[in-house]
């Protein structure tokens, strides 16, 4: 099969990337990026997101997808802090069923969420009271001054073309907040093709620092910067710890990044 890595470098820029476990990734000499081979069709990713996203999973918060509410609380948290002035006007891109939203709301934010899987959006209408968008075509140019992708880029099919269009919607001076799953991460290292993340089939694609940085730039995103902050995805003092070490040796099992318009 001839492919070409989404930078645009063709075949001769392609290597393998697992050896074992999950096989079909592949690793562009280019960008850094590693990515699926093959994608699911359309129609096999929306059974993926149905199943992952069916009303029992997003009962249960076991939707594959989002973080849970300890990590979600922690992202708001560090958003507020951080990232978000007062009046700024929020983007949640893969806003899944609004739970971050629904957490920075509470604290007077302005935020809107997008959000592909219809399932999630209904909840969110349903349970949470507010509509997620499903597409930013009617969005003007700069509308949003803050734009969050949290465990959303390793998803997206189109990855030039989105982030193309989440520039355009971004405020000159603008911030816009990515985490990913780092494929240089600890257990990236040791599990490889078994990795959990390498795993899930929805992830077409797998960053590390070199090729996140190498795709926001190409977007027109600038100053791009590496955030030392971890989710935790448990509370307690073992996670802490072994986040803030893993963190330090540049281990990290998240890749965190902060870059302007
Ligand atoms: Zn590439």
């Amino acid at each position: 099969m001839n492919i070409n890595c989404q930078c645009g470098a063709g075949q001769e820029h392609l290597a393998q990337f697992f050896a074992n476990g999950e096989t079909d990734f592949r690793l562009c000499g280019v960008c850094g990026c590693v990515f699926r081979e093959r994608f699911p069709s359309p129609s096999e990713l929306d059974q993926i997101y149905r199943q992952a996203y069916g009303n029992e999973n997003i009962g249960a918060v076991n939707t594959n997808q989002e973080s849970g509410d300890h990590a979600t609380l922690n992202y708001a948290r560090h958003l507020l802090r951080e990232v978000l002035h007062p009046g700024d006007r929020l983007l949640d891109y893969g806003a899944g069923t609004g739970a971050l939203l629904h957490e920075l709301r509470k604290f007077g934010v302005r935020g809107d969420g997008l959000e592909f899987s219809e399932n999630a959006r209904s909840y969110c209408l349903a349970e949470r009271g507010f509509a997620l968008r499903s597409n930013l075509r009617d969005v003007p140019d700069g509308y949003f001054n803050v734009i969050s992708m949290i465990e959303v880029i390793e998803h997206l099919t189109d990855l030039p073309g989105t982030l193309k269009e989440v520039h355009r919607v971004l405020a000159p001076g603008g911030q816009i907040f990515v985490t990913t799953p780092c494929r240089t991460g600890l257990r990236a290292r040791l599990e490889r093709g078994f990795w959990r993340e390498a795993q899930k089939k929805f992830h077409l694609f797998l960053f590390d620092w070199r090729s996140i940085n190498f795709h926001l730039q190409r977007a027109g995103f600038l100053d791009v910067r590496r955030k030392v902050f971890s989710p935790l995805q448990k509370p307690g003092w073992k996670f802490w710890v072994y986040s803030r070490i893993t963190q330090s040796i540049g281990l990290s099992g998240t890749l965190c990044v902060l870059a302007r318009k």
